[in-house]
């Protein structure tokens, strides 16, 4: 099952030690996982997902793929770029207005080659069955990738990604206490929860809640739990999971979704002028923000060895320029 997919970026990403920032807090150590670096026009956590959707797509002879997300999804650009491999049509439903100027993700996907329709208030893909009707009529096959990337096939790449890491751990004489990371539509929450199970990694997950909004009427903790459900039934796991087994952190998405503030500026900034990575603004900069408040209250247990899960983002940087400079 995690064989059956095609390859789009290059694995495994480097774990890399941040030396100078963990000068900075001293009762830890801290490394990185270089997801910003899986290679699919400029990266980014989204590639996983889409070896196995791409090739679940091409499987069932479909010719055009439907996915929806904001203006400045990675989810969408990504996916415009695999689609481009893949040799498959590509339709983005992003939320807003058309801007007067395109700026990053979306200039990407406009040069990727994808249609690109906006739907106002929709942002998490409500209005995919109707455009799905309309191609289908046209004689198109479409093969529907939800919002984020977040279905059991999706999620299959963090199940992969856990086999990943633990030959990495392995190599290098490494052991991991905690995986701090942003969990946004969930895929990836779900896909490492499965992979921690199914690898035997203990490891403690600690995802940073990112967008405070439903998803068609579900909170992201039911979202994941129905994944993850899905993927114990594939994959005979033993273990139940119920909703107190999902954890999520909801400390700091209180400025909304894609809402850029100080705390968000000042992570970036702290990792930047430390260590020369750059964050993005919605997701990164956000839960490495939650992963140091963290760190600065001693809210993990010290004397642990912590992992920052970089799932990419930068070209939003270039949309945010405003809050951010
Ligand atoms: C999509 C995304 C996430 C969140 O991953 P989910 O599987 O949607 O929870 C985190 N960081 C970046 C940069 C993303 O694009």
């Amino acid at each position: 099952m995690l064989e059956n997919k095609y390859k789009l970026g290059f694995f495994p990403t480097p774990i890399q030690h941040l030396k100078n920032l963990s000068e900075v807090y001293p009762d830890y150590t801290i490394f990185i996982k270089r997801d910003d670096n899986t290679g699919l026009a400029s990266g980014g956590n989204k590639t996983r997902k889409l070896e196995y959707l791409i090739q679940k797509a091409l499987d069932e002879g479909c010719n055009a793929i439907i996915t929806a997300g904001a203006q400045q999804s990675n989810h969408c650009r990504q996916t415009a770029a695999a689609c481009s491999i893949a040799g498959l049509a590509c339709h983005l439903m992003l939320g807003g207005n058309e801007p007067e100027q395109y700026d990053g993700n979306l200039l990407l996907s406009s040069l990727l080659g994808a249609t690109i329709y906006f739907t106002g208030e929709n942002r998490k893909g409500e209005d995919i069955h109707l455009l799905k009707n309309k191609l289908e009529k046209k004689g198109d096959k479409c093969f529907v990738i939800p919002y984020g990337g977040s279905s059991i096939t999706g999620a299959l790449g963090f199940v992969n990604a856990v086999k990943e890491l633990k030959t990495q751990l392995t190599e290098q004489n490494l052991l991991i206490d905690y995986i701090f990371f942003a969990s946004s539509s969930g895929g990836m929450q779900a896909g490492l929860t499965l992979g921690l199970e199914l690898f035997k990694l203990d490891v403690e997950l600690v995802p940073i809640n990112i967008d405070k909004a439903e998803t068609y009427g579900l909170s992201l903790e039911e979202v994941i739990l129905n994944i993850v459900q899905k993927g114990t039934k594939i994959m005979g796991i033993k273990r139940e999971f119920e909703l107190s087994d999902i954890t999520l952190n909801k400390e700091y998405d209180k400025a909304g979704y894609g809402v850029v503030t100080s705390n968000e500026k000042r992570a970036i900034q702290e990792l930047a002028r430390k260590e020369g990575i750059l964050l993005d603004p919605v997701y990164t900069g956000r839960a490495f923000y939650g992963m140091l408040h963290f760190l600065n209250e001693k809210k993990i247990r010290p004397n642990s060895n912590v992992l920052f899960w970089h799932t990419g983002g930068l070209p939003a940087i270039f949309s945010y320029a405003n809050d951010l400079k």
